[in-house]
């Protein structure tokens, strides 16, 4: 059994690991086209590597995938976090959950995961080569260029347009590849002097998406997890916009207009000659409530201009204007169609042999350490089962 694993990122390195593990006589190969393996896994996280995150159960943590959620379901059943730290922890890697739930090497170094998985890959005899120059995968299962003719194919080659003109050569459908994860740039937001000030939960909304959670000013428009994950859920719209719509803040999520209306005219009625803006009713950060308050004694606000009041802390509306990406961290959303691969085995339905692991897959999650999840997920179930599933050829 000749197994070849293309793209030697978080994916392809651990489908490599887990089809030696599961049948150490097979003969895996890892063809990288860089002079590196596992260079994402270095920069990621702040230089940290954010490995997983610490949420078991399945149905829980498919909601943090705007794509690939349901064919995740049962992969997550067969390996998920649990599994990760686990399989780390065996490998005397110990990770520690930070106060969100994210997970990190308790070296706080991503250095510490990749010796740990290179140190495995040699143990266990993966033939690495790098430089690897492929001109084409043909169905006879031959890698032309390097020439390598195999038994079975992990693909595994990230986001790279090669991968998935190779994944479209043998017959499967590409979802175009768009950006995911990213904060809005708002050039005419009147907020841009509060860079920096943070709001505990808001919610964002843009045609056909809302989400809630903690959100940051910054000195270009907005960021923060509910900006990401907005990002993340929003994806192909915003993409198809062209990062040109508007985007409306609800600044007080748990109150609806009417109860913003009313809590601001009983406030009238028991403190007439306050100041509103020194009235910081709803809890907001100070300067961002000075920003919506008019400077008015609240005997000398109007009912129409508390009204307007209530509507803005209810529907704030923002004109986005492009996108930055944040902390260089992005993934892709598109890939290789899910509908066209088997989620028990990772392998094609289209095209016997051949596998797919990690983001070349239509797949992508939130920020927390979802991404790599899937890498480790769909690798390890893609070479073991490429190992152990007879030879299709
Ligand atoms: C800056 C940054 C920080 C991130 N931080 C985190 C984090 O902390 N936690 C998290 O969960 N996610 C994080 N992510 C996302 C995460 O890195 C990816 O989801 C993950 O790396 C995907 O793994 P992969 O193996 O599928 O693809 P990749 O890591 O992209 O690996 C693909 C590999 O294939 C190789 N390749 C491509 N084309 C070819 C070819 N033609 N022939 C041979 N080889 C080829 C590439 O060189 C690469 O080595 C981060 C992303 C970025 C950009």
């Amino acid at each position: 059994m000749k197994i070849v694993v293309i793209g030697g990122g978080a994916a392809g390195v651990f489908a490599a690991i887990a089809a030696k593990e599961a049948q150490p006589e097979a003969q895996v190969i890892l063809l990288e086209k860089s002079a590196v393996l596992l260079s994402k896994v270095k920069i990621s996280g702040g230089g940290r590597c954010n490995v997983t995150h610490s949420c078991f159960d399945p149905k829980r943590l498919i909601e943090n995938y705007p794509r690939g959620g349901r064919e995740l379901l049962g992969p997550f059943h067969r390996f998920q976090p649990q599994n990760t730290i686990e399989w780390f922890a065996a490998k005397g890697v110990e990770l520690k959950r930070e106060e969100d739930g994210r997970m990190f090497p308790i070296t706080d170094s991503s250095q510490t995961i990749i010796d740990c998985l290179l140190s495995e890959a040699k143990k266990l005899g993966v033939e690495i080569r790098f430089r690897q120059k492929i001109i084409n995968l043909s169905k006879g299962f031959l890698i032309e260029g390097e020439n390598i003719p195999c038994d079975k194919i992990i693909l595994a080659t990230g986001n790279s347009a090669e991968g998935h003109r190779w994944a479209e050569q043998l017959g499967h459908t590409i979802e175009s590849p768009v950006p995911s994860l990213f904060t809005f740039n708002v050039p005419t937001s009147p907020l841009k002097e509060l860079s920096g000030v943070a709001v505990e939960s808001a919610e964002l909304r843009i045609p056909g998406f809302s989400m809630r959670g903690p959100l940051l000013i910054t000195h270009f428009g907005f960021s923060g997890p509910a900006a990401l994950k907005l990002s993340a859920w929003g994806a192909r719209v915003l993409h198809e916009k062209g990062y040109k719509l508007e985007l409306q803040i609800n600044w007080l999520p748990d109150l609806t207009e009417e109860k913003i209306y009313e809590k601001l005219l009983r406030l009238k009625e028991a403190a007439p000659q306050k100041s509103l803006p020194a009235e910081n009713l709803f809890n907001l950060p100070k300067n961002l409530w000075k920003t919506f308050a008019p400077a008015k004694r609240l005997n000398d606000l109007s009912f129409s201009e508390l009204r307007a009041l209530a509507k803005k802390l209810h529907a704030d509306p923002y004109q986005v204007d492009g996108k930055t990406t944040h902390k260089e961290e992005f993934v892709t959303c598109g890939g290789v169609r899910l509908k066209e691969v088997d989620f028990k085995t990772m392998e094609s339905k289209i095209c016997p042999g051949l596998y797919f692991a990690g983001e070349v897959l239509d797949i992508d999650g939130v920020t927390g350490g979802f991404n790599f999840q899937n890498a480790w997920t769909t690798g390890h179930i893609a070479g073991t089962s490429a190992a152990t599933c007879s030879n299709p050829n």
